[in-house]
């Protein structure tokens, strides 16, 4: 007897843990390995955010919280929504949870039934089709072109609706591809969504890494309309490194909200109690680090922009955000898994498969690490490239 129920079946395992998990093995064996492969800002927590989870956890603040998050902590987000999106919601539209992730899959779980299909375009955030599919949905993948920049349009968008459409993901800034949509682009989408009434999960987490002027929009904010078909998701992760504390909320029209909050009280009950004190420090907290951190990250961006472009063979888009370049590798006429595997055990170069991000001609490249490695590491690419 199969103990493993059809649902798990279904859901593939994660290929950028798995070639993360590779490299770190490498690493332990004593290898050198150059990893491109990473999805977390190397630096540490800043210091005021670490001291509030201290004093939280010195005042006994380790009990069972409210399931959508402390009072300070949903009235910390309330502000921060309005202030940096233009966004109006109150705290009881607001579930804290444990990392974007969980903030993802709860509101696909309240809202998508079995059989429902959820349009995704590709290159994809890996976990978004597994969300879809263990909550009995249908991803519906559309390939999105270099050419548009790796953005969804909204012709694709129209073309690829069926009346058993119910959710279309939008991740800007992207990961993989670092693209970020323009408020028209946004404004389009939005339109064909209120055409037939397609929810929308935008995914915000990268709001705060973009450069050279791209602005991030917030695509519930265009409109009232668009604010009623929208849950926003967004996370402490990579703004404020906090990879490892897992907070990350939804903010959603009223009745989602309420489903959410459902689903959030029967599963985890609540985020991490000190965690969510951090979480109020980040927000209320400074935020000029923020100016460092992209200051920093745009270096990188444009060092790695200018090494690729110095590439024959392979073809790469600006990316205006995140911490990702996503690499067209067609012309090497080797596919993504197997080009990540000898790039790493060859080269001794981590890269993620454009596989696991539902586009096989492609790569992703992080430079959330230093330029010492990013350089070593694009030179033995490029060695790479040339051997191919
Ligand atoms: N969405 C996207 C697009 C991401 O890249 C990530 C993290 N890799 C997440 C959500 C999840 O972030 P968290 O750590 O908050 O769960």
């Amino acid at each position: 007897m199969d103990s493993i129920s059809s649902r798990i079946h279904q859901v593939n395992p994660s290929l950028t843990l798995a070639v993360t998990n590779q490299a770190k093995a490498m690493a332990a064996r004593g290898e050198e390995v150059y990893g491109l492969a990473g999805g977390e800002p190397e630096i540490d927590t800043p210091e005021h955010i670490k001291a509030a989870a201290i004093v939280a956890l010195q005042e006994g603040r380790t009990k069972y919280t409210p399931s959508g998050g402390i009072p300070e902590l949903r009235e910390a987000l309330v502000a921060k929504l309005a202030n940096d999106n233009g966004l109006d919601y109150d705290a009881k539209q607001i579930c804290v949870t444990a990392g974007a992730k969980m903030a993802c899959y709860n509101a696909i779980l309240a809202i998508v039934e079995e059989g429902d299909e959820v349009i995704i375009p590709a290159p994809y955030w890996v976990s978004y089709p597994e969300m879809v599919r263990l909550a009995g949905g249908k991803p519906v993948i559309v390939e999105t072109k270099e050419s548009d920049g790796w953005k969804l349009t909204a012709e694709q968008f129209e073309a690829a609706m069926t009346p058993a459409t119910k959710m279309v993901i939008l991740n800007s800034p992207s990961n993989p591809t670092g693209a970020v949509y323009s408020k028209d682009e946004l404004e389009a989408i939005g339109e064909v969504a209120l055409s037939e009434d397609i929810i929308i999960l935008s995914d915000e987490i990268y709001e705060k890494l973009t450069y050279d002027g791209a602005e991030h929009h917030s695509i519930a904010s265009l409109s009232e309309d668009l604010y009623n078909l929208t849950v926003t998701v967004n996370g402490f992760s990579k703004a404020y490194s906090m990879t490892g504390w897992r907070l990350g909320y939804t903010a959603a029209p009223k009745p989602i909200a309420e489903a959410i909050d459902k689903i959030q009280n029967h599963t985890v009950s609540n985020a991490t109690s000190f965690a969510q004190y951090a979480g109020v420090a980040a927000l209320n907290g400074d935020q000029n680090f923020l100016d460092d951190l992209r200051a920093e990250y745009d270096v990188r961006r444009q060092f790695v922009f200018q090494r690729l472009k110095g590439i024959h063979n392979i073809r790469v888009v600006e990316p205006k955000g995140a911490f990702y370049f996503f690499v067209y590798t067609g012309q090497l006429g080797i596919k993504s898994l197997n080009l990540c595997d000898k790039l790493l055990s060859r080269y001794k170069v981590a890269a993620v498969p454009g596989i696991a991000f539902g586009y096989d001609d492609g790569i992703r490249l992080s430079y959330c690490t230093t330029l010492d490695v990013l350089n070593e590491g694009l030179t033995r690419f490029e060695q790479f490239c040339r051997e191919h």
